[in-house]
């Protein structure tokens, strides 16, 4: 498969981090952003302490002046940006009585407002190119709702109709556009959720267990080759079969 530039965000988090190593394991240079300098450069060490060599760029994803430079910076220092993972994202939970406006704004921005905010500055380059992947991680709770969310469930169902549009609109051009929709994944922000309900989400997962991260990894991966070229505007759940609809 021809080596190519991939922008994973939120690449620093636990399924960043799976994602990235199995796009430089299929051979593709791998990019991603970080807001604290430390944490990163950390990071980008331990990567490369396992042969992965990481490109960090500034950006915080709901600031789309920030993408827009973060990605001239790819491109200058490693090259065009061929694949985009939409990845980076946040909780804010709570019942929606009790909701403020900054927590609803915070994860649209940032989960939603992200999407525009990094594939925008790509998409003109990938036209040109005739050639692209771009892949929204969504989630399960984008699909089925989820009691506490409303604002991440409406940021992750609104990927879906991002997805399916922009499919439509670059289908000629050679670009993909999928998502990939995550069940509960062993990562930071599952075991910040109180073990008793972590116990209960279990209990409603048919393969008795949570997700691992480079089980997400794995199904990104899928829409990557060019023998993906016939998969546009598809979500993919990874779930464990706690949700079978769309
Ligand atoms: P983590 O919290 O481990 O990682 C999130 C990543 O996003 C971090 O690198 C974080 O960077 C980055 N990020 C968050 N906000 C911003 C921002 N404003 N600007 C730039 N970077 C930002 O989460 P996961 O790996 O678990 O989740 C990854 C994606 O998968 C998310 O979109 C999440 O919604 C989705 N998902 C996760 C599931 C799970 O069970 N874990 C289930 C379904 C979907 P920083 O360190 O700077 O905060």
């Amino acid at each position: 498969m021809q080596s190519r530039v991939a922008l994973v965000t939120g690449g620093t988090g636990g399924i960043g981090t799976s994602i990235i190593e199995r796009l430089a394991a299929m051979g593709h240079r791998v990019a991603t952003n970080y807001r604290d300098e430390a944490r990163a450069t950390a990071w980008q060490k331990s990567m490369r302490d396992r042969g992965i060599e990481v490109h960090l760029a500034r950006a915080d994803v709901a600031d789309p002046k920030q993408c827009e430079a973060m990605v001239r910076d790819i491109e200058q220092k490693v090259g065009q940006v061929d694949i985009v993972v939409n990845n980076a994202g946040i909780t804010r939970d709570t019942t929606f009585h009790r909701m403020t406006s900054e927590q609803w704004n915070e994860v649209i921005n940032t989960n939603l407002g992200s999407v525009f905010n990094v594939t925008r500055p790509v998409i003109e380059g990938m036209r040109d190119r005739k050639w692209g992947r771009i892949i929204q991680i969504a989630s399960i709770n984008g699909q089925k709702g989820q009691y506490g969310q409303a604002n991440y469930a409406a940021s992750k169902a609104g990927m879906h109709g991002f997805t399916i549009s922009l499919a439509q609109e670059n289908a000629k051009f050679g670009i993909t556009v999928n998502t990939v929709s995550p069940g509960y994944i062993a990562t930071d922000m599952v075991m910040a959720v109180p073990e008793e309900v972590r116990g209960k989400i279990i209990q409603q997962i048919p393969t008795g267990r949570l997700g691992k991260p480079e089980e997400i990894a794995y199904a990104v991966s899928f829409f990557i080759p060019d023998e993906a070229s016939w998969i546009t505007g598809a979500n993919l759940s990874a779930n464990g079969g706690q949700y079978m609809g769309w």
